[in-house]
């Protein structure tokens, strides 16, 4: 005998057709919302679950923003005039599980049909495909009308490929949608595709860089609803001044914002990084386009549009390399993810074993780039993609971290952390533990990046320069014991051998103090 959980106002319907809708599946463009109020028989359920909220130790910001985001949602769905069932987390009903509930629901509103929008997590897609293979009425699945490609594009276009080059698919994607194209519709604008070349500049001395873009919210209820549930996350928040975009309409002062301040400097200094700001000429867009408040090509089209409209204000090279990250790279790391997995998710190429240091959850090392990168990440949920890139996942990589540990970090720390385009980003790109699937090389530097693409080193209680030493630069010997380690294996690959050839020119007791100091570094991590 299941208990009657459902609310006053929805009591003794019959809904004929259940609707789940997941958190980051908030597009309110969706063709389901095409059938007018009045005549939408359907019942949509949004549901706060400690399934989801306990998976991972996530950052306070992050499941207050997906929660904040659900509700909005729920309010418009409301305020059209759609009926909806959300549970709370603290919703006595709420079973905090997915089939749980569902069942409960489906029993109590006598549904006869189960629907949902396809998952874009493997463990969402399984658990619901079990689910419904349990159910004694009729389910379907809806594409979320979201994406650009289907999960099926990146596996196809690479068949039979060792290696899948984003470059091809991103080309592609630029033909499909007749992007940044000559009207002949096969060349580039410009003849060239790539502007990556020009799209490496630190940042000129003196640049004035528009402040974050955000608002300014009270979200003190619902972190009480957390606290007293006990569920634990990770990362800082001022519940008075939570600032993340969390509906539509927010989502787009975000994105006009972008187009209007940032946008004609996006490209030239993406690969930048300073102490002295935390976005720099970056969107902030990730979180509103992975929940699907906006849709990837409305982004794109309206960047186009203005870099049209306005023209000698945005460079092509900008344009071009914003383009690239929505219809390349974002897409690219989902193909990849529905081509590989589960498999990707156990993959180590180099068997790293290693433990995550301590102070990627507190921040608290001398090392003044990595105690940035993670102090940003614990107050904001944000680092940009150079900070997660070449500060954290490159030290983790250098250090020999297990992935496992690796991905767990990111996957609860970033706010836009959702497994399908964390993991790829995570153990791929960052990690290598694809084997080079994804990127032709492992991406690991020492100091001389950090300094050249930024000012962390400028007041370092480290020495850029120096490999040996108790003051030398930790990446440095790190680094080469990673290429030393993983000689057998990097020594074959043509972007990497001359490296080695370097290396090999030093007199042996330097390269034996050098890995000296790096079994120290190991040993004494957490006082670094
Ligand atoms: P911008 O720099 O302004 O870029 C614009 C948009 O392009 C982003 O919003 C994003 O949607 C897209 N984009 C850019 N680069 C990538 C990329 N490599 N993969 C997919 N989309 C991209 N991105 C996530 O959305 N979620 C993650 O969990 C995530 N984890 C990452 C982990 C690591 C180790 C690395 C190296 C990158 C990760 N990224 C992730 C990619 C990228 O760092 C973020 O998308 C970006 O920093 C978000 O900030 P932004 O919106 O200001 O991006
Ligand atoms: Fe980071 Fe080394 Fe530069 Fe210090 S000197 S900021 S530890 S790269």
């Amino acid at each position: 005998m299941v208990e009657m959980c459902c609310p006053a106002s929805l009591k003794h319907l019959h809904m004929p057709t259940l609707r789940l809708l997941l958190g980051d599946q908030l597009n309110s463009r969706h063709s389901w919302y095409q059938t007018p109020a009045a005549e939408d028989d359907a019942l949509y359920v949004l549901m706060e679950m400690r399934s989801e909220t306990d998976y991972v130790r996530h950052h306070i910001q992050k499941v207050v923003g997906f929660f904040l985001a659900m509700r909005h949602f729920a309010d418009q769905l409301r305020a059209q005039g759609r009926r909806l069932r959300y549970l709370t987390l603290d919703d006595p009903c709420n079973t905090h599980t997915l089939a749980g509930n569902l069942h409960r629901l489906i029993a109590e509103y006598k549904a006869d049909r189960f629907e949902y929008q396809l998952p874009d997590e493997y463990r969402l897609d399984q658990a619901l495909r079990d689910f419904c293979a349990t159910l004694p009425i009729p389910s379907q699945a809806f594409d979320t009308e979201h994406f650009l490609s289907s999960r099926e594009d990146v596996a196809e276009l690479f068949r039979g490929k060792k290696t899948y080059l984003m470059e091809t698919f991103y080309r592609a994607m630029r033909k499909r949608y007749q992007l940044l194209m000559e009207p002949d519709g096969q060349t580039p604008l410009t003849g060239r595709w790539n502007y990556d070349e020009e799209n490496r500049q630190s940042l000129p001395n003196g640049v004035a860089i528009p402040p974050v873009p955000g608002f300014t919210r009270d979200v003190s209820e619902l972190v009480e609803m957390l606290q007293q549930g006990g569920v634990a996350t990770l990362g800082r928040l001022n519940p008075a001044h939570f600032n993340w975009p969390t509906s539509r309409e927010e989502s787009l002062v975000i994105l006009d914002h972008f187009i209007h301040h940032r946008l004609y400097a996006f490209g030239a200094y993406q690969d930048a990084m300073t102490i002295g700001h935390t976005l720099l000429f970056h969107s902030r867009l990730s979180f509103s386009l992975n929940v699907k408040l906006l849709h990837p090509l409305e982004v794109v089209e309206a960047c186009i549009d203005y870099w049209k409209s306005h023209p000698g204000e945005v460079g092509f090279a900008q344009i071009e390399g914003f383009i690239r990250q929505i219809v390349g790279w974002r897409e690219y790391m989902r193909g990849v993810y529905w081509a590989r997995m589960p498999a990707y998710a156990g993959l180590n190429f180099f068997g790293h074993e290693a433990p995550l240091p301590n102070f990627y959850w507190t921040g608290n090392t001398r090392m003044r780039c990595l105690a940035h990168a993670i102090g940003q990440s614990l107050d904001h949920a944000y680092a940009h993609h150079i900070q997660r890139l070449m500060v954290t996942g490159n030290f983790a990589l250098l250090l020999g971290v297990h992935p496992d540990e690796v991905d767990a970090w990111y996957l609860g720390i970033y706010m836009d952390a959702i497994e399908w385009v964390e993991i790829t980003n995570t153990r791929g790109m960052s990690q290598f533990a694809d084997g080079g699937l994804l990127a032709t090389k492992p991406y690991v530097a020492s100091a001389n990046y950090m300094a050249k693409m930024g000012d962390y080193c400028r007041n370092c209680y480290y020495d850029p320069k120096a490999k040996t030493g108790p003051r030398a630069c930790p990446f440095n010997s790190l680094y080469w014991d990673f290429m030393e380690r993983h000689r057998a294996v990097l020594s074959r690959n043509p972007r990497i051998g001359m490296i080695y050839k370097n290396w090999d020119r030093q007199p042996s007791e330097q390269r034996a103090a050098t890995l000296e100091r790096a079994a120290w570094i190991k040993e004494h991590i957490d006082e670094l």
